[in-house]
């Protein structure tokens, strides 16, 4: 299979270099030659498939010219090492849980597959690769879990000061080793933004030989197709789900947008944000005006200029009329996720985390106006992630914290300050060259 860019279809590439170089050098984003459709032999007896299973047969669908059928089973089982229940609140409300893994976000299953899958690539190679990537909070701790201990591997990541919860800041900073954490004075689109120059810097990035662990890395969304389809499945038959995805860089919603290509039915997509509204406000009015992002308490939706957003246009030919048809946006302000936070608790005994209430907020108005329609909302990260916003609102020790994250309060952060210059960083990055 060939990987074009979505600036230039004539740029083309095989797998190796679509998920090493991360971005081609146009500045667009990769995409499959061909998207993948799974065959009615499939459909047939999906539902009867293990998690894993519906996983193999995704990636295998994406994969199986490039990789064989035994890595790849490896690959997969590798990275779906645990569970996704789908819970149920109350009629047609169901809540998908993301967080069983390692760093108790979704973001583990795409960092998982990346780093495994990266390493069947390059296992022949013995060049050293540097791993750069920007997040706002659960991209980095779950990335740095998956490359932590890989050989031949350096892992830099990138964050905004004061805008990752404490625990979150942890997970980034304690592991030590291979990985190493830049802390930098200033927001996420400017860590994003400087992640983009380094590779920009063709020289830089030959001689580091760099590549991108962010979203916009085909390695990361196509394991995140698999609990689409794991999700959908746990419905009755011929109950077609309405996904709703908290939303920042739009990588969990583009996942979902394959596994419908992949034949998966979906009734409806509902994009749910918070402050930082540009694709909802493009659905609404067809205009694309990405901005610098604004803090709220549902930090890791943080972004406003959404990485994904090409490919979410690819997927539909540029049209906006298509885009608005299938997805559906809402925003929500802070105010309105901190009731729902307490609603969800007193209604239904459930601890939602500040994402995960997002888009319980855009479930419960899609299903006001769509009364027979189930909602799957994506629940993004374990409420402990954000217990600040949590014992504000439900009381101290409302949650419980799951030993894995508990463990990590008493390391020490280690992380090196720097400003928001793409100049400055990319000295630092040079400094690594002599090394
Ligand atoms: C990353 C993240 C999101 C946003 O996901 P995108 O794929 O960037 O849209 C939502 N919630 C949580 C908890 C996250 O970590």
């Amino acid at each position: 299979m060939h990987y074009h860019s979505t600036n230039n279809p004539a740029h083309r590439v095989d797998l190796k270099e679509a998920i090493l170089r991360s971005l081609p050098p146009d500045n667009g984003l990769y995409m499959p030659d061909v998207l993948p459709v799974l065959g009615e032999e499939f459909w047939e007896n999906w539902r009867d498939l293990s998690f894993q299973e519906l996983g193999f047969a995704v990636a295998n669908a994406f994969f199986h010219e490039d990789v064989s059928a035994d890595a790849l089973r490896d690959i997969v089982d590798g990275t779906v090492a645990f569970d996704a229940p789908l819970v149920t609140l109350g009629p047609g409300d169901h809540v998908l849980e993301l967080f069983h893994g390692p760093t108790l976000a979704f973001k583990d299953f795409g960092a998982r597959f990346m780093a495994r899958l990266m390493a069947w690539l390059t296992r022949d190679d013995d060049r050293e690769l540097t791993v750069l990537v920007a997040t706002s909070g659960d991209t980095g701790g779950a990335v740095a879990s998956a490359f932590h201990h890989v050989p031949n591997t350096r892992v830099i990541i990138l964050y905004p000061q004061g805008k990752v919860s404490g625990l979150q800041e942890k997970q980034l900073t304690a592991l030590g080793g291979n990985i190493t954490a830049l802390e930098i004075q200033g927001s996420f689109d400017d860590c994003q933004a400087l992640v983009k120059s380094a590779f920009l810097d063709r020289e830089l990035s030959e001689r580091l030989n760099l590549t991108s662990a962010n979203s916009i890395n085909l390695a990361r969304l196509v394991p995140q197709s698999f609990y689409y389809l794991h999700a959908a499945r746990q419905l009755p038959v011929g109950v077609d789900p309405t996904f709703v995805i908290p939303s920042g860089n739009f990588g969990n919603l583009t996942a979902g947008l394959l596994a419908m290509q992949l034949g998966l039915r979906v009734e409806q997509f509902v994009a749910a944000t918070n402050r930082n509204d540009v694709v909802p406000e493009f659905l609404r009015s067809g205009q694309y005006s990405p901005r610098p992002s604004v803090q709220t308490i549902s930090n890791a939706m943080d972004v406003g200029a959404p990485s994904n957003f090409v490919r979410m246009q690819a997927l539909f030919g540029g049209s906006w009329e298509k885009m608005k048809t299938r997805i559906s946006g809402m925003a929500f302000s802070d105010d309105q996720t901190r009731a729902a936070i307490r609603t969800v608790k007193a209604l239904r005994d459930y601890e939602i985390d500040p994402h995960g209430a997002v888009g319980w907020l855009a479930a419960q108005q899609w299903r006001a106006a769509h009364p027979t329609s189930a909602t799957i909302t994506l629940e993004t990260a374990h409420p402990a992630k954000f217990l600040d916003v949590m014992e504000a609102e439900l009381g101290a020790n409302c949650v419980e914290i799951p030993e894995r994250l508990a463990i990590l309060a008493n390391q020490d952060k280690v992380a090196t300050l720097l400003s928001a210059d793409s100049a400055v960083f990319r000295e630092w990055l040079q400094g690594l060259i002599a090394l």
